[in-house]
């Protein structure tokens, strides 16, 4: 099962995801109808399709006549009933259990039984959203990184009661679209991707606030050390190149040392409180001064990225 037993597909919420999701399925050749309740949103996410698939030609990642199919293969519409006959949905709207309760239960009736719902949700037990649903074996997360476009990992969430077909299909359906799926067995808060980013920040900032380590030396680490090797081998690999007998020992004296804080850094309560947001406000650990945030120069130089590791199909 996968991409062939798929011929038409429905992606509701066309905001900062919903677009990147739907233009990843239209270019390995589904139909996707994209949905949302404001037309002005809607009318947002044709440009940005619009502003991508330039910048994949301009990449020569795509042609333009690749990009212009894909392109045409996307209808919008501001309802959900015109999902009815879709093969697929991935829902993407608004970060709220009742909004996604809502469109879960409209979706169920609207969609034959058997169609898998998928939910984008960062955050929100997928459970409750299934409970929406008379097909709870049926509904999962697929939480796509931001940009979708570019960035490969999607993470399957299995619900309770999600079923080993609806799993697979879902696999392999993320597979023959480039993706690289990463699945956990159960819902557990931060999913992985947070876990493990939120563990490496919590002990950064730890070290920091003890005096031990400036953030440009954390910074330099992650660029110039973790980054390149992480593009070869993650951790677990890793830690069967150290040998265990060293992976023993240093857990053994080090694992009591590390951080294990279940209050928030206060460095970051520090920074909250002034009103220092980041690279949105100007200012967070760094001062940015005028330069703000350029969210397109990033994504560009992520898929730059991408490609120059054979990554980015
Ligand atoms: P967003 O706020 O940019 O867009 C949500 C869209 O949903 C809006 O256009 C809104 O009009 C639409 N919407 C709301 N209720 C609707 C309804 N009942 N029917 C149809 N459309 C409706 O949100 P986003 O940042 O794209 O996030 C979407 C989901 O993806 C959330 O669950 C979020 O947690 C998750 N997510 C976001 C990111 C991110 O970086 N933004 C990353 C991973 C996952």
């Amino acid at each position: 099962m996968g991409i062939d037993d798929l011929s038409a597909a429905g992606v509701v919420g066309a905001g900062e995801m919903g677009p990147g999701i739907a233009l990843t399925l239209a270019r390995h050749g589904v139909d996707v109808t994209l949905v949302d309740q404001s037309e002005a949103a809607l009318e947002d996410a044709r440009d940005e399709l619009e502003h991508v698939t330039d910048l994949l030609v301009d990449r020569d990642v795509a042609t333009e006549s690749a990009t212009g199919e894909a392109l045409d293969r996307i209808r919008t519409a501001t309802e959900l009933s015109d999902l009815a006959g879709v093969d697929y949905v991935t829902e993407a709207v608004t970060e709220d259990l009742d909004v996604k309760r809502e469109v879960f239960a409209d979706l169920d009736e609207v969609c034959d039984e058997d169609v898998v719902l998928a939910s984008n949700t960062s955050s929100i037990d997928i459970d409750d959203i299934a409970a929406a649903t008379s097909r709870p074996e049926r509904v999962l997360v697929t939480h796509w990184m931001n940009p979708p476009w570019v960035v490969p990992v999607v993470e399957v969430v299995l619900g309770d009661r999600t079923s080993d077909d609806t799993e697979s299909f879902v696999v392999d359906l993320l597979e023959d679209v480039g993706r690289s799926p990463v699945v956990l067995n159960e819902v557990v808060p931060g999913y992985l991707i947070n876990r493990m980013n939120f563990a490496l920040a919590r002990e950064a900032l730890h070290l920091m606030e003890r005096g031990v380590v400036e953030k440009e030396d954390v910074d330099t680490l992650f660029t110039d050390a973790f980054g390149p090797r992480y593009t070869l081998m993650g951790p677990i690999e890793m830690l069967d190149l150290f040998g265990h007998d060293t992976n023993l020992a240093i857990s053994e004296y080090l694992f009591p040392d590390l951080c294990d804080d279940d209050e928030p850094s206060s460095l970051v309560e520090d920074l909250v409180e002034r009103g220092d947001l980041g690279m949105k406000t100007g200012r967070g650990f760094y001062d940015y001064g005028d330069e703000r945030q350029d969210v397109e120069s990033i994504d560009r130089a992520l898929l730059d990225r991408y490609r120059e590791l054979g990554r980015y199909e």
